[in-house]
């Protein structure tokens, strides 16, 4: 999956929910201190404006007092008004009423930007209200709610005048007269009950609107990360099995390897493939496919443990994470699930592979680099390493495969420059009539003598050949080179052989290989019947008609057709009945190993019988001892190819063992044998 696509689902699972909440978290605290802000300017605004009303009316009876002294007093009294008029000390000169005024208190003195105020006007508390001269000024950093909630029940009551039903919080004004003298008065603070009701009410209409903003607000973010949650749930489910899909197991499996109590865990990654399973749907429908693959999951899911992780990824992948202790128990544990999984269908017979890659305990440090993509990609590649065959099986990903991966990529990645340099050399491996020790054919083999590699043995590259299906441009290439030898040689005058070449099955999907063959030896100018087309046995399991119809094309135009490696495969005898081949060439295992009582040698022996009732010549292949070459000579096989008389060698030096030309002597490979790549012969 690429990274971008993860990437992705982790922002959508984790994202919005955090950046949404912190949102919510934000306007709501917003809000509430515009709130109270706002509140709080509207109180102090009201309790100011009604303050500035007793002050005034102080400063107008003070100058009233100053004019009239004696109507004034009486006026004073006469409306029972608390006042005191002091000297300079503060001695009380005159007064009515209670003195309830905290002379010692500090005073607030009125700011003097308003004309009709005198400078020096001043503030002061009340024995039963001394809290509220600080606020009435806005020279408290308390609030009058704070002050009203931390007034004691007994100080409540005695502001709270319940005939009137009002708050009177009574405070003291005191202006300072012309005389020197200052004029006191007893004033009061009074806010009804009605208005405390509208303030309150006020406040809590606003505050149920921010709640009800609030509650919208994170339903909204609720639902948004619930569906979200959904949607993510979505995204990591699989349709198919009904069970998690391979985004969740990558995202998921790395945070269980990067958590910190896991790091000196050891886990598994495995890919368990269901071998075959295009096939059973071609056979039968998508439907019971999926309704197989859903089986498959439900078993894996049962044998592994809760905290292991199971998904379903293309196809009839099954990637799985699995902690484990001992190797040998985590193959059996395998072994035995893939057991259950074949039995799944009483009426198939159905196959699983599993590649497993092992994560070893590791620092928190290497584990957060920890790249699952990566390491099921070696799973996979373990796994495919079982590709050859359809059979159950497990692969652990080890150094060896890896090694083997760099290895095929560096010859994909040369051979086409190799090709074009000519870095692949013919080599020619003599046959010989074992009755007459005459040179009567040759093989060409490939090697490759590369620039940066050096030499490289056909087992080390065919096989990646084969594979990606480059062979056939070897194969060509082959062709042509034996063709254009073959045809040099003619022309120096030499008696040549014919010589075969391997041709691999990769081709028989071109229903015109005879014809591309025939061109390409006709190019090179040599005759067709110098050139032998050699078949591998496994061809033969293919498109039978395809194959037999390009056989007798191939002998329409001259080439001799021989069937490889007779005898390594199981069906031989029956592809020998229907392919009409001029060559059999018996396999080299026939010559290896024990021949207890003579039973090798009575295969060869009816092989080569059963090759004469056919029409076909015999080569024997792989021939190194000389009791075998005068076995094969009594048979009356044909020809030998073999160590014995020479090991694959370049074109100069199977040129000297060829007749003809001037110059020229066949010479016997005991005598002159050379080795293929420059180490000492037998
Ligand atoms: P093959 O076609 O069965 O070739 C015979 C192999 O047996 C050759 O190995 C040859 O060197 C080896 N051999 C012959 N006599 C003896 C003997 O007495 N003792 C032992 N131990 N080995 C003997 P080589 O050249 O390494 O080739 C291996 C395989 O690579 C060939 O098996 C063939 O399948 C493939 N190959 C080689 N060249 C080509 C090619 O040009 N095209 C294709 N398609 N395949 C090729
Ligand atoms: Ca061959």
């Amino acid at each position: 999956m690429a990274n971008s696509n993860k990437r992705q689902a982790l922002k959508l699972r984790k994202g919005h929910a955090v950046s949404s909440i912190i949102m919510f978290v934000i306007v709501v605290t917003l809000v509430s201190a515009l709130l109270v802000f706002e509140e709080e300017i509207f109180l102090s605004y009201t309790v100011n404006m009604k303050a500035n009303f007793e002050i005034r009316n102080t400063v107008l009876l003070s100058n009233m007092l100053a004019n009239d002294h004696d109507d004034t007093t009486k006026l004073l009294v006469a409306d029972d008004y608390e006042y005191l008029l002091c000297d300079e000390d503060l001695n009380v000169i005159e007064s009515h009423g209670e003195n309830t005024c905290l002379l010692e208190e500090t005073a607030v003195t009125i700011a003097d930007d308003d004309e009709f105020i005198p400078t020096g006007t001043k503030i002061l508390p009340d024995q039963k209200g001394n809290f509220i001269i600080p606020i009435l000024m806005g020279r408290s950093d308390m609030k009058l709610t704070d002050v009203l909630n931390n007034l004691s029940q007994q100080e409540l009551d005695e502001i709270f005048i319940e005939e009137q039903e009002s708050f009177v919080i009574p405070f003291w004004v005191s202006v300072p007269m012309e005389d020197g003298n200052y004029f006191l008065l007893r004033s009061y603070l009074i806010s009804r009950s009605q208005d405390v009701t509208m303030f309150v009410f006020l406040f809590l209409a606003q505050a149920g609107l921010i709640l009800v903003f609030a509650v919208v607000m994170l339903i909204n973010i609720i639902s948004n990360i619930s569906n979200r949650r959904k949607l993510t749930k979505m995204l990591f489910m699989d349709n198919v099995s009904n069970g998690h899909n391979w985004m969740w197991f990558l995202i998921k499996g790395e945070e269980l390897l990067k958590k910190r109590r896991n790091c000196r865990n050891k886990y598994a990654v495995i890919n368990l493939v269901f071998v075959k399973y295009r096939n059973f749907v071609l056979c039968h429908s998508l439907n019971e496919g999926e309704a197989v693959l859903r089986d498959v999951y439900g078993i894996i899911r049962g044998s592994v443990s809760k905290k292991d992780m199971v998904a379903h990824s293309t196809s009839s992948n099954f990637p799985m994470l699995v902690r484990y202790t001992d190797e040998k128990e985590l193959r059996m544990n395998i072994q035995t699930m893939i057991s259950k999984l074949e039995k799944i269908s009483s009426d198939h017979k159905f196959s699983f592979q599993a590649g497993v890659a092992l994560i070893d305990p590791g620092s928190r440090a290497e584990r957060s680099l920890i790249d699952l993509d990566h390491i099921y990609n070696n799973a996979c590649a373990a796994r495919a390493s079982l590709e050859a065959t359809d059979e159950s099986g497990i692969a652990f990903f080890d150094r060896q495969l890896l090694e083997d991966h760099k290895w095929i990529d560096r010859v994909e990645e040369r051979q086409q420059a190799a090709l074009e340099n000519e870095e692949f050399k013919v080599y020619y491996q003599p046959k010989y009539d074992p009755r007459t020790d005459e040179l009567t054919g040759a093989e060409a083999l490939v090697r490759w003598q590369s620039d940066e590699m050096g030499f490289v043995a056909p087992y080390k590259f065919i096989p990646i050949f084969e594979t990606s299906g480059f062979i056939k441009e070897l194969d060509h290439y082959m062709i042509a080179h034996v063709a254009a030898d073959q045809k040099r040689w003619l022309d120096m005058g030499f008696n040549c052989v014919p010589v075969s070449v391997n041709v691999s099955r990769a081709h028989f999907v071109e229903d015109d290989l005879a014809d591309q063959i025939r061109k390409i030896v006709m190019d090179a100018g040599c005759p067709a019947d110098l050139i032998e087309i050699e078949l591998t046995e496994s061809a033969f399991f293919d498109d039978k008609k395809a194959m037999v119809d390009t056989i007798r094309k191939l002998q329409k135009y001259g080439f001799t057709v021989s069937m490889d490696n007779f005898g390594s495969g199981y069906s031989s005898l029956n592809s020998l009945k229907d392919l009409p081949l001029n060559v059999l060439k018996l396999d080299a295992e026939f010559f290896r190993g024990s021949n207890d009582n003579g039973r090798a040698d009575k295969v060869v022996s009816e092989a080569i019988k059963l090759a004469r009732a056919l029409n076909m010549r015999t080569v024997a292949e792989g021939v190194e001892e000389k009791k075998q070459v005068d076995f094969l000579a009594a048979e009356g096989c044909d020809m030998i190819q073999g160590y014995y008389y020479a090991k694959p060698m370049p074109g100069d030096e199977y040129e000297k063992r060829m007749t003809g030309a001037a110059g020229s002597t066949e010479t016997q490979a005991e005598e002159e044998d050379t080795p293929e790549d420059g180490s000492a012969e037998k």
